[in-house]
Parts: structure tokens; C-alpha cells; sequence
């Protein structure tokens, strides 16, 4: 997969800046931040879209649910966060590797 840009960052073979890594995922700070606080968490397993979590991968997901929440309590997003998935083209995903936005930082609204 080295053609999917969020293996090649985790990788190391383009520069990101990260937040978090441990043997499961990797986190790294979004190159157009959308609130104060945007980063993003993707798992080191090259996984599409979140239409192909499996039984025998999501175990991934969870742990990366589990980061996310250590994470905010670290960051101290005592007012809240959001946590997005875009999922397939009517969504708007751009990177064909499945990947958490952690949003925090500002009151955001509803959205459709
Ligand atoms: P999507 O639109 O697929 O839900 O989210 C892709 C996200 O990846 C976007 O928010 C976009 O700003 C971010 N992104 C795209 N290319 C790069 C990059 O090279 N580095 C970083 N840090 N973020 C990227
Ligand atoms: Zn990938």
C-alpha cells in the first residue's frame, strides 16, 4: 500500500506532526485544521473506509477509541470533542485509509 498517503505517513516517508503512536495507530495533526484542535487517528493496518471493519479488525477500533478517549483527557477538552468518520464518496472522504477526526477547541454545531 505504499501508494496510500496515510501509510506513507506513517511510514515516515512524509513529514507529519504527531500526537500520539503505539503499535496499533498512529496520530498526527490535520493539514487544514477545522477547529482549534484537529487531529487525526489512523490504524498502522491499511483499513479503506470504515465499511470494511471486520470481526477480526475491530478489535483496532476499539483501541482506537480507547486512545481517543486517554487523549482528551490529556489535551484537557473538558468542553467536549468530536470524533467524525467519513465513510465512501456521498460522505466526502478524500484518503481511502480509515481515519478518526478528533475536533475540539470550539463550539460547533449540527451538522447534516
Ligand atoms: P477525509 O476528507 O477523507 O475525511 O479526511 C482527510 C483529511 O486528511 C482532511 O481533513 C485533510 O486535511 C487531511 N490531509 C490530507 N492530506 C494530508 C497530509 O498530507 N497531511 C496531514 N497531516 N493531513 C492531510
Ligand atoms: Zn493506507
Amino acid at each position: 500500500m505504499e501508494e496510500c498517503l496515510f501509510c506513507r505517513i506513517i511510514a515516515g516517508n512524509i513529514p507529519s506532526n504527531k500526537v500520539y503512536e503505539d503499535e496499533l495507530c498512529y496520530a498526527f495533526y490535520d493539514i487544514a485544521p477545522m477547529t482549534p484542535t484537529h487531529f487525526l487517528v489512523v490504524p498502522k493496518e491499511h483499513i479503506a473506509s470504515a465499511a470494511e471493519i471486520t470481526g477480526e479488525n475491530a478489535y483496532i477500533v476499539a483501541h482506537i477509541y480507547e486512545v481517543i478517549a486517554k487523549l482528551a483527557a490529556e489535551m484537557g477538552f473538558a468542553d467536549g470533542f468530536r470524533v467524525v468518520t467519513n465513510c465512501g464518496a456521498d460522505a466526502g472522504q478524500t484518503v481511502h485509509h480509515l481515519h478518526f477526526h478528533v475536533l475540539a477547541g470550539k463550539q460547533m454545531g449540527s451538522f447534516n
